[in-house]
């Protein structure tokens, strides 16, 4: 049997501009699509508080974004593609010390014993000194129940996943950001295809991946979510993209959908990178709520009111585990 850790691996190292560089863009790229926006570089305060609720404080140190497995496993209806965020961290030369992992993926169905949408948000530490490794585990996932609807759910109880997921990594460590406010949406795109659209006007070809966290306030939002496994296999991608189940999640009420995040802009070289992955949650004293899944956009509905509030970092390398032969 092969371990998850002998699964195949590709690296790139990232050149990429300045959080400066990249503020400058971002804030130019926001205002034609906002009509009040900023982005700036500050120092996040603890991004494990409300309302982030990541499992670590920062985005910094040893950035990393890694697209594990593929969307063609789901159509093709792969089950036999099992993953841990433990063997991930392992297999990107995450620092072994400390880390965080936070993404948009697909559930461990071979644990949920169902298929569902998974917010990984994973961190692990390991003292000076010591060699207890503590783990703080906030990664929810979002099910369709049998009646239809939704239900988002922490699970603190497992690393695993299945088929797919698109992870910003870094050691989790607190330091510079680029720190993001959008509000009232005035153009077409929505709020990661703005980031994507003003990096690929300022830098062209040049692949740039960022990720991390925002928060959406106010509005609703078109949210997917999997329902189970189908009996066979898909035609095709347009056939899975008819099977999923679209909501409309309003963000209001004190509850703010907290948005994990990967994107990329430029020239992947080939790698055939998933170019945005977002996905959503709701953190609740409840033990479930009915809000999360995958997000698409903010309807055209509430645009006027739709409230983004952003951290993200620029990873210096990309990875690819297990990709399509
Ligand atoms: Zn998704």
């Amino acid at each position: 049997m092969t371990s998850e850790d002998d699964l195949p691996v590709k690296k790139l190292f990232l050149s990429p501009p300045s959080l400066a560089e990249l503020a400058t863009s971002i804030s130019a790229g926001l205002s034609i699509n906002f009509s009040s926006s900023s982005c700036t570089i500050e120092t996040p305060p603890d991004l494990t508080l409300s309302p982030f609720h990541l499992a670590g404080p920062g985005l910094t140190g040893s950035t990393r974004v890694v697209e594990v497995g593929d969307r063609s496993y789901l159509v093709k209806r792969d089950l036999t593609r099992k993953y841990d965020l433990r063997a991930v961290a392992r297999q990107i030369d995450m620092n072994p010390s400390t880390g965080l992992l936070i993404g948009a993926g697909a559930g461990p169905f071979f644990v949920l014993g169902q298929n569902s949408e998974l917010m990984p948000n994973f961190a692990y530490g390991i003292a000076a000194g010591s060699d207890v490794e503590s783990v703080r585990n906030r990664t929810h996932y979002a099910k369709l129940k049998p009646d239809g609807s939704v239900q988002c759910s922490a699970l603190p109880s497992t690393s695993d996943f299945g088929l797919m997921a698109n992870l910003f990594c870094s050691d989790g460590e607190v330091g510079p950001c680029l720190h993001i406010r959008a509000k009232s949406r005035t153009g077409a795109l929505n709020f990661t295809e703005t980031i994507q659209q003003a990096l690929k006007t300022s830098f062209g070809d040049k692949l740039i991946s960022v990720g991390g966290v925002f928060v959406i306030t106010s509005g609703k939002v078109d949210v997917h979510v999997m329902p189970d496994f189908p009996a066979q296999p898909f035609k095709d991608r347009a056939a899975v993209a008819k099977w999923l189940r679209h909501f409309d999640m309003d963000t209001g009420n004190g509850e703010p959908l907290v948005c994990l995040s990967v994107l990329h802009s430029g020239d992947d070289g080939g790698w055939g990178l998933r170019v945005e992955h977002t996905h959503c949650f709701t953190e609740s004293s409840d033990s479930h709520t009915d809000k999360g899944g995958h997000y698409h956009y903010d309807v055209d509905d509430t645009k006027d009111t739709v409230e983004y509030h952003a951290w993200f970092n620029v990873a210096e390398y990309v990875y690819r585990v297990d990709p399509p032969t």
